[in-house]
């Protein structure tokens, strides 16, 4: 069971972020998605999509993201370009949780040194900067070994029929 923790959305210029730290959850993965301050308010789109394409995947927030990681019952993984390399402790994160709940902490601003703290692994997908869409969706697909990728979704309203060239969608009883 995986919950993935936003952390420290500063709004006006993380809105989309936000939004897709959450689909991306989802779509790789992920069983639930927290919005913590501020991004308490980019829930609207995700749980749209669940709707509409399919879950189960839950969409909670919380004003206290610290007594979040600090109670949290189960493994905490905080991804940052700080840590160490994914490809040297993900086989220990997959080993250590097992099928125990983790919780995928990732920031936005400056995330706080507590969350390094508390933390059982900081994570680095590089040791480069960049985003916590990326950073969120490599890690997934190395902690699932891809098995993410042919995931079923329960109850959606329609279904994205793959094609090489052009969209088909259908409702699910056309299939
Ligand atoms: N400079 C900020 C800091 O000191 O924490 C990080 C800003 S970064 C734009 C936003 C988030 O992306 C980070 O909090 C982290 O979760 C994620 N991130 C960025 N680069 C990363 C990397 N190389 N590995 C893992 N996570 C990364």
């Amino acid at each position: 069971d995986v919950t993935v923790l936003r952390l420290g959305h500063r709004p006006g210029r993380d809105e989309r972020m936000t939004t897709h730290v959450g689909l991306t959850a989802r779509a790789l993965g992920a069983d639930r998605v927290i919005m913590a301050g501020s991004a308490r308010g980019r829930t609207d789109t995700i749980v749209d999509i669940t709707e509409r394409f399919g879950g189960p995947f839950a969409v909670e927030t919380t004003e206290e993201p610290k007594r979040t990681i600090r109670d949290f019952e189960g493994r905490v993984v905080h991804l940052t370009m700080y840590g160490e390399p994914i490809q040297d402790v993900v086989d220990d994160v997959r080993a250590d949780h097992g099928t125990g709940p983790l919780l995928v902490v990732v920031g936005a601003e400056k995330v706080p040194f507590e969350v390094y703290e508390h933390a059982d692994y900081n994570v680095g997908v590089t040791n480069q900067p960049h985003s916590e869409v990326a950073s969120l969706a490599v890690f997934l697909d190395r902690l699932f070994e891809g098995r993410e990728l042919d995931r079923e979704w329960d109850d959606p309203d329609r279904v994205v029929v793959p094609k090489a060239t052009g969209k088909k969608v259908v409702e699910p009883d056309d299939e």
